[in-house]
């Protein structure tokens, strides 16, 4: 019996993986960068006709033309911009986000407000816009792209923490929501990806305590995982990619770790 997929390779970028997206439309947030990029390049070569939602012009205008994608230049804290977008979308992405790292007591509550607005409201309201169109034709996707933070705190990290536990509630309700409109919705929640904003992490963690970016990896930022590596973006679009396939339409209000065992110690 041959499989459907083949087998998986820990770095390799997806190329449909047996899913076909042809006639779908989805829209990634955050899809100039990072995993929101690895997404609608997953998406792509599926099929699906993308739109890159992203506040830089510039990477959301690169990755649209690698992908044959339109860009849509957009601040997500704009409830107004937001109203710009399209609305017929098959396959939602909610992944921009934005962190902040800074005790409770010093923490800047407009930091903090903003961080609700990109991270939570905008997902709210992108679906609120979107459902309509998935609801009519008994179809769609939403793919909230959560954290380990989305199940469990860490220091430092409340407007983070506090967005991403939200997102997993406002997951769940479009779960209960959409199912009779075979709608999923389903969050991923990554460890530590390997993006821009992880590596410039390393790199000021590896110079404020005089260690090597290795040694940042393994005794700062991995303490808590097993495996101690960086997941790839191109992993964590896999998984989303994998949750757009007919096969995979029984699974929703549920949360994917992709966390290198961390939830399990
Ligand atoms: P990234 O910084 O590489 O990309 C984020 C993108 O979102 C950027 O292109 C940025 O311009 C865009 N963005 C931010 N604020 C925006 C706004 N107001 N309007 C429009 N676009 C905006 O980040 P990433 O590491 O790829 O993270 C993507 C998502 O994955 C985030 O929700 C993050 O919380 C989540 N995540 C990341 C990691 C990690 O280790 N990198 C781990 C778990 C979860």
């Amino acid at each position: 019996m041959t499989s459907e997929f083949p087998p998986p390779t820990a770095h390799s970028a997806p190329s449909g993986a047996g899913v076909d997206l042809t006639s779908r439309t989805a829209l990634v947030t955050g899809g100039g960068s990072g995993i929101g990029k690895a997404c609608a390049t997953a998406l792509a070569a599926a099929g699906a006709t993308v739109h890159v939602v992203d506040r830089d012009a510039d990477s959301a205008k690169e990755v649209a033309a690698g992908i044959g994608g339109e860009a849509h230049v957009v601040d997500l804290a704009d409830p107004a911009a937001i109203g710009t977008l399209p609305t017929e979308v098959d396959i939602l992405v909610n992944n921009a986000g934005l962190q902040h790292v800074a005790p409770l007591t010093e923490f800047p509550p407009e930091r903090f407000a903003l961080i609700q607005q990109v991270m939570v409201t905008a997902p709210f309201l992108l679906m609120r816009r979107s459902l309509p169109h998935m609801y009519a034709q008994g179809w769609g996707r939403l793919i909230n792209i959560s954290s380990v933070h989305g199940l469990r705190a860490s220091a430092y990290k409340s407007a983070y923490v506090t967005a991403k536990h939200a997102l997993e509630g406002l997951s769940k309700v479009a779960a209960l929501e959409g199912a009779a409109h075979g709608v999923t919705s389903n969050c991923i929640n990554p460890g530590y990806v390997r993006t821009p904003l992880v590596e410039n992490q390393i790199r000021d963690q590896a110079a404020a305590h005089g260690i090597s970016p290795d040694d940042v990896l393994t005794d700062v930022l991995l303490t808590r995982s097993p495996i101690k590596r960086l997941l790839e973006a191109e992993e964590v679009a896999a998984a989303a990619l994998w949750l757009c396939a007919d096969h995979s339409s029984y699974i929703t209000g549920t949360s994917l770790p992709l966390d290198g065992g961390w939830g399990a110690s």
